[in-house]
């Protein structure tokens, strides 16, 4: 399969040279791809070239097959079809300090964290690096804005698609793509201590956040089946790791689950477990407070705001930043995995 949306800036050129095309043509192939424009349009190549691109190159770029614009705060869900015909999501949001996205990593997930309706059905495939840069172009393109922060935190688990989202960063970061700014991009992960090491080695000053939701083993083990393979102590060792390679602040995500995880002792176990892991280090450290998105699959209850905000003010307290995490959308489903799980159930 020929895919130009994964391909660097020395792979296009090559391949456009093969095509007994100039050099030129790359650059000008590079900047339509950049803008999601599909081959007909591509209005500054010859007939002919556009004619072999479309007889041998595979289109990656995720086609926006349905769209709900929340009548709150305008944030945008994209159910987007891909190539093989399997869908996904993304999510658009619209800050203060600029634009967000919301991406997947893959095609449903293999992780089973129990309150997440992404993994119900397991994983199907891995997400192109074409699939990972394309939701943005796609994004992009649907709304005529640009996109100026990226999140790794819809439908999959990154680290469990490693070679792929390494491309991507490759590709999303550098000036002759989308030249957005490392420091903008945040990864979610789940835990995958072997993925977060090598991450750490990789020249990328991303965010790293990090789906704790628990303090102790016992609990954690029983909501995240991937916290049996690697425990809280080598999850937050590893952090630290990170931290010394990187320089860059740890986001930890605590998705408040009523009467599992959320009452006023864990608040302070978790901020002593914090505290620990990062003693020393001078890291600076963030707790994001999530109210749990009830999955009906799940059984999982919501707690209140109040409840919530009192969990957030006894880590402020004891001198762990946490913050209760604003919910947009909340009236077009946002939560991943709901909307691809719902067209599946329908097809
Ligand atoms: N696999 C990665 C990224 C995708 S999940 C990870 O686990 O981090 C993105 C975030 O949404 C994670 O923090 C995840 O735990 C959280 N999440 C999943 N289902 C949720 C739900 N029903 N309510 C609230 N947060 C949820």
């Amino acid at each position: 399969m020929i895919d130009l949306y994964s391909m660097t800036r020395e792979e296009l050129v090559a391949f456009t040279l093969g095509m007994g095309e100039s050099k030129f043509r790359a650059g000008q192939l590079a900047l339509w791809l950049r803008s999601g424009t599909p081959i007909d349009e591509m209005s500054n190549l010859s007939l002919a070239f556009r004619q072999k691109l479309k007889e041998t190159v595979t289109d990656t770029l995720p086609k926006v097959e349905e769209k709900l614009v929340s009548r709150i705060d305008g944030t945008i869900k994209y159910l987007f079809r891909l190539y093989d015909g399997e869908c996904i999501e993304s999510v658009f949001m619209r800050y203060e300090h600029g634009n967000t996205l919301c991406i997947s990593s893959q095609v449903g997930c293999r992780m089973g964290c129990r309150f997440c309706a992404s993994t119900l059905a397991g994983r199907v495939r891995n997400l192109l690096p074409s699939e990972l840069l394309g939701q943005i172009i796609a994004a992009e393109r649907d709304t005529g804005e640009r996109v100026s922060n990226v999140v790794m935190m819809g439908i999959g688990e990154p680290l469990d698609n490693y070679d792929n989202v390494i491309r991507f960063l490759e590709l999303v970061g550098s000036p002759d793509n989308l030249n957005i700014g490392y420091r903008h991009i945040s990864l979610s992960t789940c835990g995958v201590v072997p993925g977060i090491l090598k991450l750490a080695e990789e020249k990328y000053p991303i965010t790293l956040s990090i789906s704790l939701h628990a303090t102790t083993d016992e609990t954690r083990s029983a909501i995240m089946p991937v916290n049996n393979k690697w425990g809280i102590d080598e999850l937050l060792q590893a952090c630290v790791t990170y931290y010394k390679a990187t320089g860059r602040r740890i986001s930890f995500e605590y998705t408040l689950i009523a009467g599992r995880n959320d009452s006023i002792e864990e608040a302070k176990a978790l901020a002593t477990l914090l505290k620990n892991a990062f003693r020393d280090t001078g890291a600076p450290i963030h707790v994001n407070l999530i109210r749990v998105n009830a999955v009906k699959e799940t059984g999982m209850k919501e707690g209140t705001q109040d409840s919530a905000n009192r969990f957030a003010d006894t880590l402020n307290r004891l001198g762990v930043v946490a913050t209760v995490r604003r919910r947009l959308g909340s009236d077009v489903n946002a939560a991943c995995g709901q909307l691809r799980r719902s067209r599946a159930k329908t097809e």
